[in-house]
């Protein structure tokens, strides 16, 4: 009995008609309140339960800014990090330059979080269907959000930030986190060596979901350079029409595919239903309901603070593409793919907590 929501954030339809359909909030100040990116990087790993055969590690990204509003960070905090710094670097920002981007959720609450916090104004363009914990997080920090209809796809939300670009081409820098070799590179540079060192040069299999395709092609590349034979596996939902956060139906090739995702990297790919995904998440809330969640390695964080921010309310609540990849590790199993000796480490993007408003969340918990 599912329900399929339209277009969930992240989904992505192929429509791109009608542009110039974003209404836009009021213009607020962004202070960056409660913002220290010395957080970013170095999560811990948890060693996970759930039935498969070997070792299963979940790499929790909500532990970048852990103290953030509404749910913390996720893994996009560390290609904010990676692409702003990149520019700064570069010299590419001006002083008042806007930073604008087209994003469905993370990664504009973790652009805006930080740019304003380094002083920048920030336009965000969200379709109007984003969970309401991400667009709060960019409310919340002050930046400006321009909304376009959901019902137009996802392509209407890049088209819609590209117009608003060419309006004004001098007040703007874009991050573009799909083209950007800043994305992949940060993964590349802090990911892979994280989970290398975390897992004492053990791991043998990682699973990571494409939405720009960053994350699985940095880590991916960064896993492959040490030369150990890690086999990388990257996931992408089953369905286009899905209600998978942060992933992209990216199967057919009529609408905008990223230049940050290099399939080549991967060893294998999986295709993974929302409803798996929803079951996934659900169940690794009831394993760990009265059972402690085993902190392999606390990253840069003292076991007090990783206890703290495991739980909401007392529940382990993954987001939704957290419980994908945990059915992607399934599906490996299944296929034979796993054994006794395998070390697998797939990422846990965010946290449940952001996403309470989405169809299918009273399910899921
Ligand atoms: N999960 C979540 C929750 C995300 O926000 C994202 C990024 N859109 C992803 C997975 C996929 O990461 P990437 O863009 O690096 O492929």
């Amino acid at each position: 009995d599912e329900r399929m929501p339209d277009e969930s954030a992240g989904g992505t339809e192929t429509g791109t008609t009608g542009t110039g359909t974003g209404t836009e909030t009021g213009t607020e100040t962004g202070t960056g309140t409660g913002i220290d990116e010395s957080t970013i990087f170095e999560t811990p790993l948890l060693e996970l339960d759930v039935d498969v055969p070997g070792t299963v590690y979940g790499k929790a990204e909500w532990f970048n800014l852990p103290e953030a509003p509404h749910g913390g960070g996720s893994i996009k905090s560390r290609i904010a990090k990676g692409m702003l710094d990149g520019a700064e670097e570069r010299g590419e920002l001006e002083a008042d330059v806007t930073i604008i981007e087209p994003t469905s959720g993370n990664t504009g609450s973790e652009i805006a979080r930080l740019a304003t916090a380094r002083g920048y104004d920030v336009e965000i363009v969200m379709p109007d269907n984003a969970s309401g914990g991400k667009i709060d997080a960019v409310r919340d920090a002050g930046a400006e959000i321009h909304f376009v209809d959901a019902d137009l796809g996802y392509d209407a939300v890049i088209e819609r930030c590209e117009e608003l670009i060419a309006e004004n081409p001098d007040d703007y820098y874009r991050p573009n986190q799909y083209e950007n070799p800043d994305n992949p590179g940060t993964h590349e540079r802090t990911t892979a060596r994280e989970i290398l060192e975390q897992t004492d040069g053990e791991v043998t299999h990682f699973v990571a979901g494409a939405g720009t395709g960053g994350t699985v092609t940095g880590t991916g590349r960064g896993l492959h350079d040490r030369g150990d034979d890690v086999t990388v596996v990257g996931f992408e939902p089953k369905e286009a029409l899905h209600a998978i956060d942060g992933l992209k139906f990216l199967r057919t090739g009529d609408h905008y595919h990223p230049e940050t995702y290099d399939e080549s990297v991967l060893d294998r790919k999986e295709y993974v239903s929302t409803g798996d995904a929803y079951d996934r998440a659900r169940d690794l809330r009831d394993r760990y309901q009265d059972a402690a969640v085993d902190v392999h390695d606390p990253g840069q964080h003292d076991p007090e603070t990783v206890e703290h921010h495991l739980r909401v309310d007392g529940q382990f609540v993954v987001g939704t593409s957290s419980g994908a990849g945990i059915q992607a590790v399934h599906q490996l199993a299944g296929d034979g793919a796993l054994d006794e000796d395998s070390v697998t480490v797939v990422m846990l993007c965010d946290r449940g907590d952001k996403y309470a408003d989405i169809p299918l969340w009273e399910e899921y918990l």
